[in-house]
């Protein structure tokens, strides 16, 4: 059997009810094909690129997956898809979003899949979850710790706890 690869995923969401979109993002990929390891907290961020929108809600999973990257891709873009994600202004508002930061070791650079994720080293509501979950993988990547801008809403052990026990 294929062996496990480690992912980390970005989840973000500033439509609707944002928490518990990430709940339901987090819950569709880990009954199909994500197993659980764990996460951050969930952070409050002022949007970037195209700021005439919500604040959004970000978090990161840690989690392991026999899929093939493009696979998990698929998995990703069906839980945007689930929670009825619209397609509309670049950075522009969503229910849902699901961005593949890192796959074991993987460099990729692929018309549908670049990683590590291009855009991860210079954003705070990245970078702050991860290196609150795994200061070692920041150190591995020569990520920085950058953390300004963003507001812990809930501990990570709280966002566990709502998610239902058969995931974890
Ligand atoms: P950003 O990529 O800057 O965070 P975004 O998340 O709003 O912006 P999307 O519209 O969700 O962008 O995705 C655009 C495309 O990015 C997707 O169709 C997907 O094929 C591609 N893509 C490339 N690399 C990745 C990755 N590591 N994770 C998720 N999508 C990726
Ligand atoms: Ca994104
Ligand atoms: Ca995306």
């Amino acid at each position: 059997m294929k062996p496990f690869a480690q992912t980390w995923l970005s989840l973000g969401s500033n439509l609707g009810d944002r928490l518990d979109n990430l709940l339901a993002g987090a819950a569709f990929l880990l009954s199909h094909g994500l197993e659980w390891k764990n996460c951050s907290g969930v952070y409050e961020t002022e949007p970037v690129g195209y700021t005439a929108q919500p604040d959004f809600l970000n978090m990161v999973i840690h989690g392991e997956t026999r899929l093939s990257p493009l696979d998990l891709l698929e998995v990703c873009q069906q839980a945007e898809k689930a929670l009825l994600r619209e397609r509309t202004i670049r950075w522009g508002p969503r229910t849902l979003d699901v961005d593949i930061l890192l796959i074991d070791d993987l460099v990729l650079d692929l018309p549908a899949l670049t990683l590590p994720h291009p855009r991860m080293a210079e954003r705070a509501f990245v970078l702050g979850p991860l290196g609150e979950m795994d200061p070692g993988l920041m150190e591995k990547w020569a990520l920085p710790h950058i953390t300004e801008g963003i507001r812990l809403r809930m501990p990570a052990s709280d966002f566990r706890d709502r998610l239902s026990p058969k995931f974890i």
